[in-house]
């Protein structure tokens, strides 16, 4: 479960045991996402529930893990109508799984409006037309041709800013709870000034600590024997080491310059200043080590 459900873990134990007469173990480690899938479940139990994510198709292919989403129930159609004339002809519409289901009103909507709304369609690593994770907004690219901007429906700036990093058009995230529309622009603005120093920094390092993850939606190994062949071949070291969760302490005790994600992009973008040496994705490495130009900067996708 995520954090927000743990709360009502027990709640959830119950019913699942009162009504299957099953026994029921919580699994107690932190859950980030449906990359991040407890599939160690097997020494434990004959089957895994996973709350609150959808399944990534180009991973999940276990027919013993039941995927419970979590879908905000809102009616939109009111609210999207009324913010219809700030919005250009052509839209893309985008959201995360929790309103997913609000694409389609929304598109209603704005059709009837006049408008044209174009809703993409992904690769495996995505379960929903339209959908989009922090890592993977190949959705949105599919259409980004032929749409002026993009309307995230959702919550927060994580995975809007996915796209604004990922597409180069403009996102306007609009919130149902607070009817708020707006705009990623200055968040990914400051962020990118925040990667601009980071690669900075790195660019004095002669050592780089690449991380594999060991969660089956984050493991990308070809990605850092990639990225440890262009660090070595600019002579400078690369260590790749593989574990399950990136934090700052277990990073601590090693002694290089820099360190390189290929585990959850969003480690280095959203995470990078609680980490005591830059944090980067491997495509800012290329840029620290001098292979790639800052003007070819790339958001790093986990591509299904
Ligand atoms: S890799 Fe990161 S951004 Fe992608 S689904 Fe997992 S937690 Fe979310």
């Amino acid at each position: 479960m995520p954090e927000g459900l743990r709360l009502r873990a027990h709640e959830i134990a119950d019913h699942i045991s009162s009504r299957t007469k099953v026994q029921v173990l919580i699994v107690g480690d932190p859950c980030y996402g449906a990359c991040d899938v407890y599939i160690d479940y097997k020494r434990f139990a004959d089957g895994l529930i996973h709350f609150g994510h959808s399944p990534i198709p180009s991973v999940s292919d276990d027919d013993n893990i039941l995927f419970i989403e979590a879908f905000v129930n809102i009616d939109i159609k009111e609210k999207i109508a009324r913010i219809a004339d700030g919005l250009p002809e052509r839209i893309g519409l985008i959201a995360a799984v929790q309103y997913i289901g609000a694409l389609k009103d929304a598109k209603n909507v704005l059709e009837s409006l006049g408008k044209k709304v174009l809703i993409g369609k992904g690769d495996a690593r995505l379960r929903y037309e339209g959908q989009i994770l922090g890592c993977n907004c190949s959705s949105a690219e599919a259409v980004a041709d032929e749409a002026d901007c993009f309307l995230y429906i959702g919550e927060g700036n994580f995975h809007p800013l996915a796209a604004a990093f990922g597409i180069g058009k403009e996102i306007k995230v609009f919130d149902p709870t607070t009817s708020e529309l707006r705009t990623t622009n200055d968040v990914r603005d400051r962020i990118l000034r925040k990667r601009f120093a980071a690669i900075e920094s790195a660019k004095a390092a002669d050592s780089f600590l690449v991380i594999v993850s060991s969660k089956a939606g984050q493991r990308r190994d070809a990605v850092a024997d990639d990225i440890a062949a262009k660090i070595s071949e600019e002579k400078k070291k690369a260590y790749k080491v593989v574990m399950e969760e990136v934090t700052p302490n277990a990073l601590l005790a090693y002694r290089v310059d820099a360190y390189v994600s290929t585990a959850c992009p969003r480690l280095a973008i959203d995470d990078s200043l609680r980490y005591d040496r830059p944090m980067l994705t491997p495509a800012e490495t290329e840029v620290a080590i001098g292979i790639r130009d800052w003007n070819d900067y790339g958001f790093d996708q986990i591509r299904g």
